[in-house]
């Protein structure tokens, strides 16, 4: 895998890894905050930072059959959300290319918001 040189985000608003603060989202980039992980709440967002990718794999969910990725912390290796690779329903595809980040495991490094 080599050496991987993380990214650090800045401004308002900065989702950190709860464990070792490794920088992951911004706020800005939220699409939605209406979304369940593994864990209990959950956001999706159109971009995220830092994060090791896992294997391909198709998962059943409420909204139906989606092929994704888990997504884990650059930094300590945890388990941070997932990333959406297909949807094979129609109304779905919009998440394609977007990730899934729980909130119990992120948290906000900036410090200037309480969502
Ligand atoms: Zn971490």
């Amino acid at each position: 895998m080599g050496y991987m040189h993380k990214v650090f985000l800045s401004g308002k608003g900065v989702y950190g890894c709860s464990s070792c603060e490794t920088h992951l989202a911004k706020r800005d980039d939220i699409t939605s905050r209406h979304y369940t992980g593994q864990y209990g709440r959950a956001v999706l967002l159109s971009n995220v930072v830092n994060v090791i990718y896992g294997e391909e794999e198709k998962r059943a969910m409420t909204t139906g059959v989606h092929i994704v990725r888990d997504i884990s912390c650059m930094g300590c290796k945890k388990y941070v959300g997932w990333t959406y690779i297909k949807a094979y329903v129609p109304e779905q595809r919009f998440k394609e290319g977007q990730f899934i980040l729980e909130r119990e495991i992120i948290h906000d490094v900036s410090r200037d918001w309480d969502y």
